[in-house]
């Protein structure tokens, strides 16, 4: 006799990078966080065909580092620029503070980023050394776009050092 209920397997994609290619299909379960202290910010960032240059894409790291400061201190702020749909532009905030993670999540899903309504949830991410793709890194990932993995772009050292002076300064940390 069929039964209505079963159980999945939890998806390792989801679960480990916040996002995964199935998205609403995947067979396998993706349980969202109820609490967390990262969020993702999905495909906020728009890569233009031609890519960004550093200057551009520092520009665009500097906006949202600074709006995500906003809710409390940032211990990070990782950008994707990975070909495919799910990972592409996906920004992730990881805060010292759950609540403030929770009131960004909020704050950011009623809120436009560059004319496009922006979509954010708290993810499960709690170490990014389990989601970046370290062959991206040396800039040789065979998988090209279809790797699951992040690839990350960074931005320059010197806003790097700038934002977290700016930042500890705000938060007194
Ligand atoms: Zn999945
Ligand atoms: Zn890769």
């Amino acid at each position: 006799m069929s039964n209505r209920f079963d159980s999945r397997e939890t998806c390792n994609f989801y679960y480990k990078i916040g996002a995964c290619r199935h998205g609403d299909k995947c067979s396998k379960r993706h349980v969202k966080p109820t609490k967390s202290h990262t969020i993702v910010l999905y495909n906020l960032i728009y890569f233009p065909t031609n890519g960004l240059d550093d200057s551009q894409f520092d520009q665009l790291y500097e906006d949202v580092y600074i709006e995500a400061c906003r809710f409390g201190p940032v211990r990070s702020l990782v950008v994707c620029e990975n070909g495919n749909d799910h990972l592409r532009g996906n920004v992730y905030v990881d805060f010292d503070r759950e609540a403030d993670a929770l009131r960004a999540r909020d704050n950011f899903n009623t809120r436009w980023f560059d004319e496009r309504p922006i979509y954010c949830d708290l993810t499960h991410i709690s170490d990014f050394r389990d989601a970046i793709c370290r062959k991206h890194d040396t800039r040789n990932c065979e998988r090209g776009d279809e790797c699951n993995f992040m690839h990350i772009r960074r931005p320059s050292t010197k806003l790097r050092i700038d934002l977290e002076r700016s930042q500890s300064k705000k938060w007194h940390i």
